[in-house]
């Protein structure tokens, strides 16, 4: 099947600033985009002002403490249930018959890793010529209690799993730079970054600002690294500008930071 993963940030389909902010707008916009495809896709959302806040008030990310986490570890899962739902029924009017997969219902994951997931019906569901749509989730974790898989490391885990063609992540901003491009406006873009590169480029990439319980930039670089021992190469590209995220879906490269095995 080889599907191309495309990963739609949490920063651009929803106002990180205010909580459960939809951009209407741009996610209907990213769906039409996404809808032009001519390969099998798998989607992944991030949490963005959905699942961050809630997974940080109660510290989930963290593992499990405390009785009143068991309450924080529902709502984030119905957060992010919420974002999705906003997700699915733009991509279903864009004309893709889009699904959900929930993965804290089969991912098996430990000290915040996935060891081992369930893709039998993800398989079934491409092969037939759906789309599944996964997000970062609160997920139970065999070690820990609980924790938060990220989008990114679904992307990475999926990709490998399915063989996948490409992962292009759809982001805010053009890829990565030098230095955060928010705070400053000496920020140059970063073209290609290579687990060879990374120890340069690994020192520009600060924290996240707000409360984004999955490390931001930097976490993003580092799981992408690893795909590319599979042979799978990523890009960075910005979804928040108009047709981006379709020309880096047709083909088209150079368009963000690439992460490759050289
Ligand atoms: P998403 O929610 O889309 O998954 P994140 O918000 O986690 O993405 O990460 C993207 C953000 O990382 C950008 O909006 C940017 O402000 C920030 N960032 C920090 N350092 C850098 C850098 N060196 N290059 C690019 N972006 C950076």
């Amino acid at each position: 099947m080889n599907p191309l993963i495309v990963k739609l940030g949490g920063s651009v389909i929803t106002d990180k600033r205010r909580k459960f902010a939809v951009r209407r707008a741009v996610l209907r916009r990213l769906a039409g985009e996404l809808a032009a495809a001519k390969k099998p896709l798998v989607i992944v959302h991030g949490g963005g002002s959905f699942g961050h806040p809630v997974a940080s008030k109660y510290d989930i990310a963290k593992g499990y403490k405390s009785r009143r986490q068991l309450m924080g570890f529902s709502l984030t899962h119905r957060a992010m249930e919420k974002l999705n739902s906003h997700v699915i029924d733009a991509l279903q009017k864009a004309g893709l018959p889009a699904i959900a997969v929930q993965p804290s219902a089969c991912a098996a994951v430990s000290d915040g890793r996935i060891q081992a997931m369930e893709l039998a019906p993800v398989r079934k569901l491409l092969e037939l010529g759906l789309v599944p749509v996964l997000y970062g989730d609160a997920v139970p974790d065999l070690s820990r209690g609980m924790s938060i898989l990220s989008g990114d490391q679904l992307v990475v885990y999926l990709a490998r799993e399915l063989e996948a063609e490409r992962v292009i992540i759809g982001a805010d901003v053009d890829g990565v730079y030098t230095t955060d491009p928010k705070k400053r406006g000496a920020a140059r873009l970063v073209q290609t970054i290579t687990p060879e590169s990374w120890q340069k480029v690994s020192r520009f990439l600060s924290m996240p600002q707000g409360p984004d319980v999955t490390g931001g930039m930097a976490n993003k670089v580092r799981e992408l690294l690893a795909l590319t021992e599979s042979g799978v190469e990523a890009e960075i590209v910005n979804a928040a500008k108009p047709d981006i995220l379709k020309r880096a879906i047709s083909g088209e490269r150079g368009l963000g930071t690439r992460i490759t095995a050289r």
